[in-house]
């Protein structure tokens, strides 16, 4: 199966005229068209605007049956699928000779339409009716066999493998994905595969569109006998060049042809390695043919986008592909926002005006189920990466060996108990293990009451806390929000220290301290959250804790959004105060998303708490969750998450910042690490919030990629606390994006 570059004719375009004229009665001119093997040449008769034919010469190793074969596929289509167009063909194969070779050459009629190749952006519309004009095809092709369609050609994914044989003509970092490629492909049962004749080269410069619409699918010259499914998979290989969503746009085309021509599970299931396949075997070709044929830019063409594609395909999970073309190709089409509004309690909305369907989540980006990937900006519970294999090993080894409650004495508990408190300034030492944020503050409420032995909390303006009862007494946020019941009598509010907005700082504290009769505890995230990604002012918690302490109340850090390394300079945010807190909650990222949650404090207060009454927690502190909380310090330390939130988010904030210095209604940029938000505002002197314009940018983004949302009383901050893996080309695409949508 020699590749055939060399044997190409050498015809000139007036000897293809001359060609035309003596065998077809064709007088006239003609242009060469580009081919990777044969020689095409473009032919008018004379006086017309329009082509009258393409004349073909095969190249000399061509054999007559072949030619046969692919005329006679022709006259099948043409026949049998009324939809679409197809060539006639005028006159019978002929021999042509030039320098002592012999070739057979053909007429064809020209067939009207645009590229594909030609026509940007590929709408869904016309990636659907690409789809259904393949599926006629392998429909019409079913049931047809010719003697010549069982021949040995290179470009048949069955022969992928033949391409490994220039795998050494590649860079390294690439030739691992390509050997990558090659594997899933060397495990592919082609027993559970139909064959059958197929067009077999679907590429968009063989894709002819008119009004939006594909009519007509041409090229003949690599259709052979082998995988039905391979025709499909040749076709999405070539759909997904170039997309920012190469899986929808594939999907779409799956889609569509499934409701023509129906493939099965297998067939499904094999489509995307097929795909990959084709575009490893197109990238080694194009390397063996820089070195051969230089010259022949054709064969170039599909390496730059099929490099830039496989790379792409690196930041998806694996499988993913496959579940989305499973997707595409089951029937079944539940309605999801209705099944949740029949039985989940209605007090949760779903974000974003279109709810997303996300099936997959890997690093710091999620997949929906219909192919779209998104860059995910707000999730700070899947700190160390979304379904993180380390974590995820750790629970599934521990929960096969033993999973039960803290009655018992076991490693994973005494270990995670040195690790975490290890990572903590003196003197907190004592943990308590619980399952949520809520459980944690809920307890740090508890023990500073038994402490203390008073009951009055300050708590910052529009504070979140948690659900419990309790805690939404503590929480400002709800308790002043849509149907709260104010603020209790116990309970006293301080401004937040608003920088940008002036508000006052720590002095309202000491005061609050000062007035409460009786006061507790002195709840305060390290750095504000609900309240709008507010950076808290220098000072602010050494002066307060010192107010509260004054009056006899403790300090309770909640680092529920903020620890674990997000800060970048620090691994907890209140350090970036200088202060020490008598307790400290923490809760999202501290399971990586299974649900943990711990509150540390001090050894004098665990003893006042310590009264007798046993604090048992059913699932805190189980094996499986010290596990979990064990792999996500090991990645911590292991990828230098801690480091990448300081330099990345340095770098994201410089690009927003400058975004504000050019958009007047970017009123704020600031943030911490990997703790960032812009508030903005419809005049720079009030500061009026632009709360409903920060809700359009943050859609207009989702539809470019990008999730984001709005927090603080105004809901006019975007904020930005994605998963620690978030790099500098991925803050490159929220600063270019918001670019654009605020343009
Ligand atoms: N504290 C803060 C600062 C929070 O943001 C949250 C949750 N948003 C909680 C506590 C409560 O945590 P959970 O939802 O895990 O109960």
């Amino acid at each position: 199966m020699a590749l055939l570059v060399t044997d190409a004719p050498r015809f000139t375009a007036g000897d293809a005229a001359r060609l035309a004229e003596q065998l077809f009665g064709v007088r006239g001119r003609a242009e060469v068209l580009p081919s990777e093997r044969d020689q095409n040449f473009l032919v008018w008769a004379n006086q017309e605007v329009r082509p009258t034919g393409v004349l073909k010469i095969a190249n000399a190793g061509e054999q007559r049956e072949v030619l046969e074969y692919q005329n006679e596929v022709i006259r099948r289509l043409a026949e049998r699928c009324p939809e679409l167009r197809f060539p006639r063909i005028p006159g019978e194969i002929a021999r042509v000779q030039s320098g002592g070779a012999a070739y057979f050459a053909r007429l064809l009629s020209w067939v009207p339409g645009e590229c594909l190749a030609n026509i940007a952006p590929h709408s869904d519309e016309v990636l659907s009716s690409l789809g259904r004009a393949l599926g006629q095809i392998d429909r019409a092709l079913d049931g047809f066999s010719h003697p010549a369609a069982h021949r040995d050609l290179h470009w048949d994914i069955r022969h992928a493998g033949l391409a490994r044989t220039h795998l050494h003509l590649l860079p390294d970092a690439r030739r691992r994905i390509v050997e990558a490629g090659f594997a899933a492909w060397e495990r592919i049962d082609w027993q559970a595969l139909r064959s059958g004749v197929i067009h077999g080269d679907a590429n968009d410069y063989n894709v002819l569109v008119e009004n939006g619409r594909v009519v007509s699918i041409l090229d003949f010259g690599d259709s052979v006998h082998t995988a039905i499914v391979c025709d499909l998979a040749i076709a999405i290989a070539y759909v997904m060049l170039g997309k920012s969503d190469p899986i929808a746009a594939a999907r779409c085309v799956v889609e569509a042809y499934l409701a023509e021509y129906p493939l099965t599970p297998a067939e499904v299931d094999g489509l995307f390695t097929l795909a990959i396949a084709r575009l490893c075997l197109s990238v080694c070709y194009s390397a063996h043919h820089a070195n051969t044929a230089p010259q022949n830019e054709y064969l170039g063409v599909t390496d730059a986008p099929a490099w830039a594609l496989l790379e792409q395909l690196e930041e998806f999970p694996a499988d993913w592909p496959r579940d989305v073309f499973r997707r595409a190709c089951s029937r079944r089409q539940s309605n999801l926002p209705a099944g949740r509004a029949q039985h989940l309690g209605p007090s949760l909305s779903l974000s974003y005006q279109r709810p997303l369907h996300i099936t997959r989540g890997w690093r710091q980006r999620l997949f929906s189920a219909d192919g779209r990937g998104y860059l995910d900006c707000v999730n700070n519970v899947t700190h160390v990466g979304h379904c993180h294999p380390r974590v995820l090993e750790a629970a599934a080894a521990q929960a096969r060996e033993l999973n039960t409650n803290t009655r018992y004495l076991h490693e994973n508990l005494v270990e995670y108990l040195e690790r975490l408190t290890a990572m903590l300034p003196p003197p907190l030492s004592m943990v308590y293990l619980v399952c949520s944020g809520s459980e944690a503050n809920e307890l740090a409420l508890r023990l500073a009451r038994a402490h203390t032995g008073r009951d009055q909390v300050i708590v910052v303006d529009a504070a979140y806390h948690g659900n419990s009862n309790a805690l939404i007494d503590l929480s400002p946020y709800k308790f002043n929000g849509p149907g709260g019941r104010g603020k209790p009598a116990h309970v006293h509010v301080v401004p937040q220290p608003d920088v940008y907005r002036g508000t006052d700082y720590a002095g309202t504290v000491r005061a609050a301290a000062r007035q409460a009769d009786g006061l507790a505890a002195f709840f305060c995230e390290s750095a504000l959250s609900c309240a709008g990604q507010i950076i808290l002012p220098p000072g602010y918690l050494r002066e307060a804790f010192a107010g509260v302490r004054e009056a006899g109340g403790v300090c309770v850090a909640d680092e529920v959004q903020t620890g674990f390394g997000r800060a970048g300079s620090h691994f907890w945010m209140f350090e970036t105060q200088g202060v020490v807190p008598d307790i400290v909650t923490l809760g999202k990222p501290i399971g990586n998303g299974h649900p943990m949650g711990a509150v540390i404090t001090t050894p004098e207060i665990a003893a006042s708490f310590a009264n007798g009454m046993e604090y048992f927690n059913t699932f805190g502190g189980n094996p499986v969750s010290c596990a979990v909380g064990l792999a996500v310090l090991d990645v911590i330390r292991d990828e230098g998450l801690q480091e990448n939130a300081r330099t990345t988010g340095e770098y994201l904030l410089a690009g927003l910042k400058d975004l504000a210095g050019r958009h007047a209604i970017v009123g704020d940029a600031r943030g911490q690490g990997l703790f960032v938000g812009i508030e903005l505002v419809r005049d720079r002197e009030t500061k009026e919030p632009a709360g409903q314009e920060a809700t359009a940018i943050v859609e207009a983004m989702k539809d470019r990629g990008v999730l984001l949302s709005t927090d603080g009383p105004f809901h006019n901050v975007i904020k930005i606390k994605p998963p620690m893996v978030f790099s500098r080309a991925d803050a490159d695409g929220v600063v270019g994006g918001l670019e654009k949508v605020l343009r």
